[in-house]
């Protein structure tokens, strides 16, 4: 689940030290930025736009605890929403890394709480070093997990 902005505020943006490229982070980011081209890849998934911060009714239909979200993954269904009125590219980031690092934690509370925080730390990482060329490879891959899936219908 992602909140309207959560890795980026104003006052980053005003006062955040210059981003200084580290060698180990780069290699991870380019790692976890291939895990994400598979997971779209994968026929598996799709990505759906909606309108998810405010709407109450989809919020609890995905079983959100609260409708300040504007994405989330529903794993049984394997969909990624987003709320197409935010930023698309972080919030996919954020979904994808849920699946790729949900698995090293547990159900309870407790844990979900360890791996936001990990998946946020790693989401405002991987938009830092994140190419053109792949922001671009992203978009055309959410393009064309968007199409519509006759199973859906
Ligand atoms: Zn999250």
């Amino acid at each position: 689940m992602r909140t309207p902005g959560c890795h980026v505020s104003s006052e980053d943006s005003q006062s955040a030290p210059p981003f200084i490229k580290n060698k180990s982070e780069q290699r991870l980011h380019y790692r976890l930025m291939h895990r994400v081209y598979k997971i779209l890849r994968d026929d598996e998934w799709q990505v759906r736009y909606c309108r998810m911060n405010g709407n109450v009714a989809l919020c609890a239909k995905l079983g959100l605890d609260s409708d300040g979200y504007v994405g989330t993954v529903d794993d049984e269904r394997q969909i990624i929403y987003v709320d197409f009125r935010e930023d698309v590219l972080s919030t996919v980031v954020h979904e994808c890394l849920h699946i790729i690092i949900g698995d090293r934690y547990d159900a309870s509370k407790k844990a979900y709480k360890a791996e936001e925080a990990e998946v946020q730390r790693l989401e405002k990482m991987m938009m830092q070093y994140m190419s053109r060329t792949q922001a671009t490879r992203l978009h055309y891959l959410i393009s064309d997990r968007l199409a519509p899936r006759k199973r859906e219908q």
